[in-house]
């Protein structure tokens, strides 16, 4: 089922983003996670796109056992920044072969090394030319991500906001937030849409903080603001990661009752393949999801 069709009925979806393992893992070890995350019922499942090599074809194989094999809906991510327009035809094929039905179009992060060569001329320089070519490609649901405090490379927010138009307007679907620990900001960003007119809907990511290094990982990549409830259970239980775990998991839950509760569009949790993480926070909103959510997981 393509996620712009679940999205149209206007009730939340609830859905998980996993990453392929690392090369020193088997692939295997993957569908053992996906085995404790299907018991949960989740809408559906996004795969992310790794820097290249093995970890780009394994999105592709992962996300398409997702819903051959497991029944569940799934989404593969796609970076364009590396890629030639050649090798992109041919993931896209190998997509479509697959029967995945979902694609979330991104530029991805750009190597050190390729910013450093004045030569580097990239066949893909925004995520905008990559939804040009998915489209052409086949009738993909094409998710796009969005970034509610601004993308890190961009000069400010107006002209981020302007860029995030553009790519919708190339004909994106629907949009998967940045993670983000202050919900007050989501909902100022959702203002600035509606003033932009961006109408698509927004799926709002959620990272369970579950230790500290992870923290610190997060505040490097996307700059996201802390709020001082969140700096206030850092500060608390820095040196206890059993009780920094445990309210990781319900800083989270509260984070996803009061989007849900205000009518966002869509929550992601990023589980980072942690399945015990994701199943305490979904046991503590199971309530509010029966009651304002998708009855049952459609594919
Ligand atoms: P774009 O939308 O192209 O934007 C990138 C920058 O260029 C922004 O600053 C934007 O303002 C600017 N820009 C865009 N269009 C224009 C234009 N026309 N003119 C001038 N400037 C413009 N990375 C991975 O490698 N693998 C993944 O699986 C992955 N999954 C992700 C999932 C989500 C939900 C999110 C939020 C991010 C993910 N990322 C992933 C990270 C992402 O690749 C990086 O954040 C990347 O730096 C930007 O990608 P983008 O698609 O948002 O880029």
């Amino acid at each position: 089922m393509k996620i712009r069709d679940m999205l149209e009925k206007g009730e939340p979806t609830v859905s998980f983003e996993i990453f392929p393992p690392k090369s020193s893992y088997s692939l295997e070890t993957v569908f053992d996670t996906l085995t404790e995350l299907k018991g949960l019922h989740p809408d559906f499942i996004s795969v992310t796109y790794g820097a290249g090599g093995t970890a780009q074809s394994n999105t592709v194989e992962i996300a398409s056992r997702i819903k051959k094999d497991f029944g569940i809906e799934s989404i593969a991510h796609l970076t364009g920044c590396t890629s030639t327009k050649e090798g992109m035809k041919r993931t896209l094929a190998s997509i479509k072969d697959s029967g995945i039905e979902n694609i979330l179009a991104l530029r991805g992060d750009i190597p050190q090394e390729k910013l450093a060569d004045k030569n580097w001329k990239p066949e893909y320089r925004y995520a905008s030319e990559l939804i040009d070519d998915i489209k052409a490609a086949g009738d993909f649901s094409i998710g796009a991500a969005c970034y509610p405090e601004g993308h890190v490379d961009s000069i400010n927010k107006v002209d981020d906001l302007k860029n995030l138009k553009k790519k919708m307007d190339h004909g994106a679907d629907f949009m998967i937030t940045q993670l983000f620990y202050d919900n007050d900001l989501f909902y100022q960003f959702k203002e600035k849409l509606d003033l932009v007119g961006i109408e698509q809907p927004v799926i709002a990511g959620i990272l369970p903080v579950l230790n500290i290094k992870q923290v610190k990982r997060i505040q490097e990549i996307s700059g996201c603001n802390l709020p001082p409830k969140f700096l206030r259970i850092l500060e608390r239980y820095e040196h206890d990661p059993a009780s920094l775990q445990e309210a990781g998991i319900a800083y989270a839950v509260d984070q996803i009752i009061d989007l849900l509760s205000s009518g966002v569009d869509g929550v992601h949790i990023y589980t980072m393949n942690k399945p015990d993480a994701t199943r305490r926070i979904m046991e503590n909103i199971s309530c509010v999801r029966k009651a304002v959510c998708r009855k049952e997981p459609q594919r």
